[in-house]
This record gives C-alpha cells, structure tokens and sequence, in this order.
C-alpha cells in the first residue's frame, strides 16, 4: 500500500480565491511545489481534496473547475516534473442545494474514494488543510495527522484547530517538514 499527503486546493496548495473558476486568477502558493517534491522523494502520494460548492451553487461548472486543476498542474511541472499532484478529488455538492453527501468535508469520502482507487494507507496517510473542516475529514478517516495551514483562511482557525490537538504550520511546506519523518 501508499502513503500518501490529502492536501486541500484553496488557501493550502493555490492562493485562496473566493469561488475561484478561472486558471489566470490561479497562484501556487511559495513552497508548495518544494513540498510535493519532499512528498515524492519520502515515496508518498500527493492527492489534493476539495470541496467546490460553487458547482452546487451553479457559480461555475466542472469544465470550469478542471481548468483551474490544470493550471495547478501547468505551473507545478514548471517547477519540476518531481512537483506535480498525482490525484485530484472533488466534492461538487452542497447541502443546501443538492442535499448531504458523503464527500463534502469534514465528511472523509473523498480520502476513503482516493483510498480504494489509489490502494493509499490513510492510517499512515496525513491531511493539511486551511479550515478545521480539512482537519475533522482527516480525523474522520482515520489520517495519522491532520495538520492545519496558516495559509488562506488557517489564520482564522488556528486557535480552535490548537483546542482540538490539531497540529499547525506556517504553510504546506513547513506542515510536511513536521510530520514526514514520524510516519
Ligand atoms: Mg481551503
Ligand atoms: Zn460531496
């Protein structure tokens, strides 16, 4: 089995965006490439999580969103072939709109789909994320850490993420140096 890094898109590996549809507003954030390396060179996945409600919400399609994953891509590789996310994972619901589902964080389903596709040990597995609902879907499915980034909204939920034993780092980079050796 692998191991792999969930790793939440917006405010963790790009730039937070409000509903972001549009791969010109698409931005890496520093180190992020520099991360996903480290997480290849220790043998582990690389598979990003996201919850894009704005596909709930009728703001954007999934063509739209696939543009966006693309340029994520485009601008990883242009930092190294070693650089780039190995899976993408999205939850397109809503529950105001299209009703509960088992994907949405902090709901674990896009880490246990990944799971059984990719054959990942999640138990040995880490999630990093920039809200406490990123760090419950790794609680929930059983991650060996579930570390919060001060990246995009991180800022706003470090304390409570702190109350609850969660982990905290500066940014992917520094939330992969913690946690890569212990695994
Ligand atoms: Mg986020
Ligand atoms: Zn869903």
């Amino acid at each position: 089995m692998k191991k792999a890094y969930f790793i939440d898109r917006d405010g963790t590996l790009n730039v937070e965006v409000s509903y972001l549809c549009e791969p010109d507003k698409t931005e890496i954030i520093p180190r992020c490439a520099e991360a996903i390396r480290a997480i290849h060179l220790a043998g582990f996945l690389a598979v990003v999580v996201t919850n894009q409600a704005g596909i709930a919400r009728g703001m954007y399609s999934v063509t739209e969103m696939m543009s966006v994953h693309v340029r994520i891509q485009k601008l990883l590789l242009e930092q190294g072939s070693d650089c780039t996310v190995d899976a993408f994972y999205y939850c397109p619901h809503h529950e105001k709109f299209t009703g509960e589902c088992p994907c949405r964080k902090p709901q674990p389903g896009m880490l246990q789909q990944a799971a059984a596709a990719l054959d990942i040990d999640v138990e040995n597995s880490v999630m990093v994320g920039d809200r406490i609902s990123d760090l419950y879907a790794g609680r929930n499915a059983g991650c060996r850490f579930s570390v919060l980034v001060k990246s995009g909204y991180g800022v706003n939920h470090a304390e409570m993420a702190e109350q609850e034993n969660f982990p905290v780092a500066g940014d992917l980079y520094e939330a992969v140096a913690k946690t890569i050796g212990k695994i």
